[in-house]
Parts: structure tokens; C-alpha cells; sequence
């Protein structure tokens, strides 16, 4: 499923053709089901099928002229869906992006400024690189810091902005140093040291950012020993997995939840305290359609006394996009501008539908996310929105 890296390192839409991908863009059969499939497919001039039709007319500089791309929130669909097995979202519509920023006159005011700040202060908030880690005094559970303490660690937690700032993201930042702590791993985090992984940039394709953000944590990370890194983000997995390996980081990065399934005896033996609720599950895009988890996140919650799971209409492949990837978190005031409804109000009505008491995500975009949507569902308190670390965290005794 994933398009060769080596071969699509620098490539552009001028020399695509000379790749494998290129030659597989070819077989396009004109089907149309990446267009059925995408969530804003109905709102941009040109779709997916539209957008290779046109590159197969040498007009591919009349879709970047367009904003179809700047609506593209990498949701993998189209991907997953085409039968040509042609790698649109990790490949092509990259390369439109790319054109399409550099094209637009002006980028959307909140996109701009994620950007700017990500430039500026190493995350799209804008917030002190001083304070990434102010985090770790509120947690119960001792959390190494690599710059205090530099010796060899087993696991690199790339913590990553959403958790390191927000505070329902700290709330799974506390989560994970209780979990980590509590099944003995040996366990640092880069903390003032660490700076966006880069993913929101290279996905809304702004590759100078994203190639400085890259370098800038590629050097940082070769000051230490370590063994793999762990991520609560699955935007930060992509970015490791699929973009840093192009500029030669080479060491395993995992998602926390896979990477949990390997203790999944010891953690379920100390999930005493149960749950007694109702919870459906929003396979995050990136972790369930791009990487094939689909089991995992379900398994945990399996594992936790009390807990009753059920499926919302659309899930595993089929799942609908949160509308955060791609630079969609920070697109929704120009989605509105375009009377386009925010994929997230969208998701939280079938979330409402299943009746549960819980909606558990795995990817840190989520909450803010879901629980900005259940406010305008009128629904906040009726459903709370969980990292499935959350739940495992409450699930456990101190
Ligand atoms: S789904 Fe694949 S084969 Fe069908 S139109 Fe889209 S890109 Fe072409
Ligand atoms: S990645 Fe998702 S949003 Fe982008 S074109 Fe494909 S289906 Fe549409």
C-alpha cells in the first residue's frame, strides 16, 4: 500500500512519469471511486479522477490554479478505495498541494498562521518552546527528560504539541507516563528539545517548513541513545515513517497503541477497576485507513473491564475523517467560507447515533475536534470524547 520513498524523494509532476508510481498513475481507469469515496470530493473543482485526467492532458496547472487541494484533508480514502492501487493521497495530491500553495495569492488566515508558527516556535500554536514540557510537573508518574538525564533509554516518547500544550492533551500525556510508568519501560522524552514533527507542513505541503522541522529533530534525536520512539500522534507516525525515512532516519517509530500490544496480558492484568459504559470508536485516519490498525485500538478497549463497544455506521476502512489532517485543523473557518459542513459536526451525529457514553479516539486532533462538534450537537453532556490512554489510565489503580 505504500508508494517507494527512495524512488518519489524530489520527484514533481514533471517527473513522475519516470517512476513506478508514474507508470501506475497511468492505469487510472477512470472509475471514479476516489471521487465517491472523498468526504469533500462534492466541493472541489477538481477531484481526484478529474485531477489525473487532467494530468494526462498536460493540464495540471489548471487544478493548482484551483483550491480543490487546499480541501484535501488526507484522509486516505480515495487510497484505500482505488483499485489501481494508485498511491493518491501519499503521492500525487501531494504534488498539487505543493503547487496549489505556492500558487494562491494568500493562504486561508488560520492555515498561515499554523504554518507561521510552526516555523517560529517548533508548533502551530504559537506557544513558548520553553514550556513544551511543563507538562511533566503535573504528572504523579516521574517522567525522564533527556536533556536532564542523557544516558541510553529503550523508548523515545515523541510527546508531539497537541499533547505537550493543549490541556485535554496533557490529560493523555499524564495518561501514557502512568502507563509506561506502571509497566516498568524504560521511558524519555526529548521535552524543550522537541519541535513538531513536521507533518501538518508536509501534508498541507509546505516543504520548506516541513524539511526544516525534519532536520531540526533528526539532529536533535542523533544526540541521544535510544531504541525506538513512541508517539501518541499518528499525524507524527506518518511524518517518521513515510517522510523522515527520505532523509535518512532509520530507527523503528511507533504508534502507542500497536506499540502497547505486546504487553497486552500484563496491561489487561492490571485493569481492575471497570468501566461501566457504552463506547464507539473513531478510527483515526492515519492509524486505521494509512497503517492498517484497525484490531488494536479495539482490542484495548476489549481489555477494559465494563466496557461495552459498539461500531458506528462507518468504520475501519470506512470511517469518516475527523477533518483535521492535512492542515484541515486549522481550515475550518474557510471551509465555512465555502458553506462546506465540517467533517467532524458530520462524524459526531453517527457517533450520537450508537447511543454510547464514551467516543474513544487515538489521535490527539480528536478531542478538540469531537468535542468542539458535540457542543454544536448540543450534546456535551451526554457524550465525553477519550483517548482510548485515557480509559486504560482510569481503568487502572494508582
Ligand atoms: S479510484 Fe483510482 S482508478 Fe478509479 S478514477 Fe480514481 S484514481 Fe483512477
Ligand atoms: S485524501 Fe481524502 S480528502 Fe483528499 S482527495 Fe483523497 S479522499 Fe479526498
Amino acid at each position: 500500500m505504500i508508494a517507494d520513498l527512495e524512488e518519489i524523494k524530489g520527484v514533481t509532476l514533471e517527473t513522475i512519469y519516470e517512476t513506478s508510481e508514474g507508470k501506475l498513475i497511468l492505469t487510472c481507469i477512470q472509475c471514479g471511486t476516489c471521487v465517491g469515496t472523498c468526504p469533500h470530493g462534492e466541493y472541489m473543482k477538481y477531484p481526484p479522477r478529474r485531477i489525473i485526467e487532467m494530468l494526462l492532458h498536460g493540464l495540471a496547472d489548471k487544478v493548482s490554479d484551483t483550491d480543490s487541494m487546499l480541501k484535501c484533508v488526507n484522509c486516505y480514502a480515495c487510497m484505500a478505495k482505488c483499485p489501481r492501487g494508485i498511491h493518491l493521497t501519499e503521492v500525487l495530491l501531494q504534488l498539487i498541494k505543493e503547487q496549489t500553495i505556492l500558487k494562491l495569492p494568500t493562504l486561508p488566515a488560520e492555515l498561515q498562521k499554523a504554518l507561521e508558527n510552526s516555523y517560529r516556535y517548533g508548533n502551530p500554536m504559537g506557544e513558548s518552546g520553553r514550556k513544551r514540557a511543563n507538562w511533566v510537573a503535573t504528572s504523579k508518574y516521574p517522567v525522564r527528560i533527556l536533556s536532564q538525564n542523557p544516558g541510553p533509554v529503550d523508548v523515545l516518547w515523541f510527546v508531539e504539541s497537541y499533547p505537550a500544550y493543549y490541556p485535554r492533551g496533557q490529560d493523555t500525556c499524564r495518561a501514557i507516563a502512568k502507563i509506561f510508568n506502571r509497566l516498568e519501560i524504560d521511558f524519555a522524552i526529548l521535552g524543550n528539545e522537541e519541535r513538531s514533527a513536521g507533518e501538518c507542513g508536509l501534508l498541507a505541503w509546505e516543504t520548506g517548513l516541513a524539511e526544516a522541522l525534519i532536520d531540526y529533530n533528526i539532529s536533535i534525536l542523533g544526540k541521544y541513545t535510544f531504541n525506538k520512539i513512541v508517539t501518541s500522534d499518528p499525524h507524527a507516525l506518518d511524518a517518521f515513517n513515510y517522510r523522515y525515512r527520505m532523509y535518512g532516519f532509520k530507527k523503528p517509530v511507533y504508534h502507542i497503541i500497536p506499540f502497547l500490544m505486546p504487553y497486552y496480558d500484563k496491561l489487561k492484568s492490571m485493569l481492575t477497576r471497570p468501566l461501566n459504559y457504552s463506547v464507539t470508536y473513531h478510527d483515526s485516519c492515519c492509524l486505521g485507513r494509512h497503517n492498517g490498525f484497525f484490531d488494536e485500538p479495539r482490542a484495548l478497549l476489549n481489555a477494559i473491564p465494563g466496557i461495552k463497544l459498539v461500531e458506528m455506521f462507518h468504520h475501519r476502512i470506512n470511517s469518516i475523517c475527523c477533518g483535521g489532517g492535512g492542515g484541515g485543523m486549522w481550515l475550518d473557518t474557510y471551509f465555512k467560507s465555502q458553506n462546506m459542513e465540517r467533517l467532524s459536526d458530520i462524524r459526531i451525529r453517527e457517533a450520537i447515533a450508537t447511543g454510547a457514553d464514551i467516543l474513544a479516539v487515538g489521535c490527539p486532533y480528536e478531542i478538540p475536534r469531537f468535542e468542539d462538534a458535540l457542543k454544536v450537537a448540543g450534546y456535551e453532556n451526554k457524550m465525553v470524547v477519550k483517548d482510548i490512554v485515557e480509559l486504560l489510565s482510569e481503568s487502572m489503580e494508582d
